[in-house]
């Protein structure tokens, strides 16, 4: 204690501040393994949005050697991409018509992780996080905050709500109730389901460092102020240098109270491999839930261990031609994935 005092007074004296202190001291164990199964970057979509994701994610790799620029990279290409309405730009908005993304960052030599929930109007939600995560010493930003935050890092403040997504959420008011003022037009057939979506793009670069991004617009129609489990580490996103990476999508209040992307990595840490932590996940939220017949809701877990295998599950029918892809020296793959009804 005397020694960390002393180092702190030094430090001090050399104009280093206190919260910066605290980052550089309180970092956790850099854990490094013995064997590297070799630099890979996984995301929790098949071949199509996988393809899109994956190769500028593993060109950035290349460039830059680092797996944080790479999963970034990834997840911009859907955060910015309108044809995606779960992710970013393009993304389906809350109750009240406006996008509000949720995203999270996770890096697993220091076990060091930022978040943004509830942003507005910026596109990039993930690379607000990062920020948050490398030039704060929080760990977490909401709202009205995060947006503050993200303009001044310069990013800019835009409309996210698209054309497509403003109809759809229209379509969605419109019919919510017949005890209300909105009226439907006679002739259109509405589309009845919530749309959910977001996307994990994990990682392991050269030297087994693991890292991991969830990022989304999170529930279609959600109540103003509603987060989901895509900023929340250990919910959607949970990355462990020991152990692997594991990622969530799918309903955000089932994820929050299993914690289930944290039960999953510390189900590979008990030795199972990545596509039976999947599967078990799902089945402890079929047990909170009191049994498979009772679940009517989607949820998606995908994983990779320190060994490069990967795994995904999901409670409904998989789309897509796969559950999950993942890129290496080797090429791009598709993870088939199970789905479990
Ligand atoms: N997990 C997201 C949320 O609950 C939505 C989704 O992935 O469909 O906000």
């Amino acid at each position: 204690m005397t020694k960390r005092r002393d180092f702190l007074q030094t430090l001090g004296l050399m104009g280093v501040s206190l919260p910066a202190l605290h980052k550089i001291l309180d970092r956790k164990s850099n854990y490094f393994p013995d064997t590297i199964a070799g630099p890979l970057v996984m995301c929790s979509r098949g071949e199509s949005w996988g393809k899109k994701v994956l190769e500028p994610a593993w060109a950035k790799f290349k460039e830059t050697n680092s797996i944080l620029d790479a999963i970034e990279a990834g997840s911009n290409v859907v955060e910015l991409d309108p044809a995606d309405t779960s992710v970013g730009y393009g993304g389906l908005p809350d109750e009240r018509g406006v996008v509000a993304l949720d995203a999270s960052i996770m890096y697993g030599p220091t076990y060091n992780c930022g978040s943004v929930a509830s942003l507005e109007n910026i596109k990039k939600a993930c690379s607000v996080a990062r920020l948050v995560m490398e030039r704060t010493d929080h760990s977490m930003l909401v709202g009205p905050g995060a947006l503050a935050f993200a303009k001044a890092h310069g990013f800019p403040e835009e409309n996210l709500l698209t054309d497509e997504a403003r109809l759809t959420w229209l379509e969605w008011k419109e019919n919510l109730s017949d005890n209300d003022d909105w009226l439907p037009p006679a002739d259109h057939d509405y589309k009845k389901f919530r749309k959910g979506g977001t996307i994990n793009v994990l990682g392991m670069g050269a030297q087994g460092e693991v890292a991991g991004i969830t990022t989304t617009s999170g529930l279609f129609g959600k109540i103003y102020g509603r987060i989901g489990d895509s900023p929340i580490i250990g919910a959607g996103l949970f990355v462990d240098n020991e152990v692997g990476a594991a990622g969530a999508t799918g309903r955000g209040e089932e994820l929050i109270r299993t914690c289930g992307s944290f039960l999953l990595v510390e189900k590979m840490r008990s030795g199972k491999s990545p596509q039976v932590a999947c599967e078990e996940v799902i089945e402890r939220i079929f047990h909170v839930n009191g049994g498979k017949q009772n679940v009517d809701f989607n949820v998606k877990m995908v994983a990779f261990n320190k060994d490069g295998d990967a795994g995904s599950a999901s409670i409904m029918p998989l789309g897509d031609n796969a559950s999950a892809s993942l890129i290496s020296d080797k090429g791009m793959k598709l993870i088939a994935g199970k789905s479990m009804i």
